[in-house]
């Protein structure tokens, strides 16, 4: 007895109302508890010139003082030194794991720096570390998803969303930004944003703005943009939109206390002409970019790195490699493309594991070979040592026969002695 009702826009789903509880609406709070037991994990990595504020965000965007700025060397980005080392790109990867936690809910925040970016003279090269870096990490979670006996849950190390910082120059990107922001922008969830936007005027920074958007576009530079669901209430979609249209923003960095004039005490750097406030969107877009990484779309943001980004990456890679699939969740599914791609798939995985059966194998085989070569030297010895036992013992007891025998021949030589004697002397006796 239940009552059905056709979908309009989909003839195939029949919505049912139930007749009691059953209780799948309470699968929202099991996946709620699961995700506080389990924590969350962000990575993020961040990339721009030495000096631009990189450190200091990052402090304040997670209100923590992740990076000691005091022993952070940092200031000058112009002190660059003509060696031969600046000459060749040398950039670090230095990557910051922390877990944070707040209400209870924990977040393992990795951020991915890459110290030196911008610093060497000849910079045509910058970006080649970092995209090896992204790359090697869709790598391991690609090795870790083929492994057949692979463990429940795959660690996730792939890059989430990276931010850029620009120089606030004001006048349009850098030939470094257009080139490094060109080999990532179809690896990462690029946001790209102003730094020490302080340093510029309201009607700068909306100029620098438009110019920077307006070389994204004319370089086909794609930047983040979150998948807008057609149920998404009004509001949301508001919501959405003020937060994406303020990219690139005019960020200020800063976990200084200022105490303003009517009492409140503020984030914010203070200057002879007044207070910047960092939480106050009247003064930079600080908050929207939290709004972004932390507060609305962090989720979003793994859910296009891993559906949409790796599964590009993946793609490629195992075309490249001769195994064809469908490009990704996006495109429409073929059903005969998908058998082909997971009978590959699934031949790959056979072969893979052949191979890590034979390799088991192999190193049974020459374990126990090892283990009989050693048996067998063991044997030899004691064989050995057994041998030269005996036959010193046989020595010894021919040694002895050899005694015993000349022994025996000189008893019997002392017992016939006095015979003889007798015998030579009894005549005589007879004769007298
Ligand atoms: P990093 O080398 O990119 O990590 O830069 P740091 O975070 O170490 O900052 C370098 C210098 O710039 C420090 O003296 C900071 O106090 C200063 N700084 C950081 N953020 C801002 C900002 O938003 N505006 C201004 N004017 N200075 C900043």
């Amino acid at each position: 007895t239940q009552a059905t009702t056709p979908v309009e826009s989909d003839p195939k789903i029949i919505r049912r109302k139930l007749n009691g509880y059953v209780g799948f609406a309470n699968l929202p709070k099991q996946w709620h508890r699961k995700s506080i037991r389990r924590g969350f994990n962000f990575n993020l990595m961040v990339v721009g010139e030495k000096g631009l504020g990189k450190s200091t965000l990052m402090n304040t965007l997670f209100n923590k003082d992740l990076y000691d700025l005091n022993t952070h060397e940092s200031s000058m980005k112009f002190d660059v030194d003509i060696t031969e080392d600046s000459l060749t790109p040398s950039i670090k990867i230095d990557t910051l794991n922390t877990e944070i936690e707040e209400n209870n809910v924990k977040l393992n925040l990795s951020i991915i720096d890459c110290v030196g970016f911008g610093s060497s003279i000849d910079l045509t090269n910058s970006w080649k570390p970092i995209v090896d870096e992204i790359d090697s990490r869709f790598d391991s979670y690609l090795e870790a998803e083929t492994k057949i006996n692979r463990s429940s849950s795959i660690q996730d190390n792939r890059i989430h969303a990276l931010l850029y910082f620009i120089e606030p120059t004001g006048h349009c990107l850098k030939p470094l930004d257009i080139n490094f922001m060109k080999q990532i922008h179809e690896k990462v969830n690029l946001i790209p944003i102003v730094a020490k936007s302080d340093i510029l005027t309201e009607t700068e920074i909306q100029d620098f703005k438009s110019k920077i958007l307006q070389d994204l576009n004319n370089q086909n530079i794609k930047i983040f943009n979150p998948v807008s669901y057609e149920n998404d209430d009004e509001e949301t979609k508001m919501m959405n939109h003020d937060i994406i249209s303020k990219i690139p923003y005019a960020i200020v960095g800063s976990n200084n206390l200022i105490k303003l004039n009517d009492g409140r005490l503020v984030r914010g750097r203070s200057y002879p002409w007044g207070i910047i406030e960092i939480d106050n969107e009247q003064h930079c877009d600080f908050i929207k970019l939290r709004q972004l990484l932390i507060r609305n779309f962090m989720e979003e943001l793994k859910d296009l790195t891993s559906k949409k980004l790796y599964e590009n990456y993946r793609t490629n890679k195992l075309t490249k490699m001769g195994i064809l699939q469908d490009d990704s969740v996006f495109k429409e599914f073929d059903p005969i493309l998908k058998q082909e791609e997971e009978k590959k798939l699934h031949e790959a995985k056979l072969a893979n594991l052949e191979n890590q059966m034979k390799q088991i194998f192999q190193q049974k085989v020459s374990r126990e070979e090892k283990k009989l070569q050693e048996t067998e030297a063991d044997l030899f010895s004691k064989h050995k040592e057994m041998r030269d036992k005996l036959l010193k013992q046989i020595k010894m007891l021919e040694e002895k026969k050899k005694e015993l025998e000349s022994n025996s021949k000189l008893v019997d030589q002392q017992i016939h002695q006095p015979q003889q004697t007798q015998a030579m002397q009894s005549p005589q006796i007879q004769q007298s």
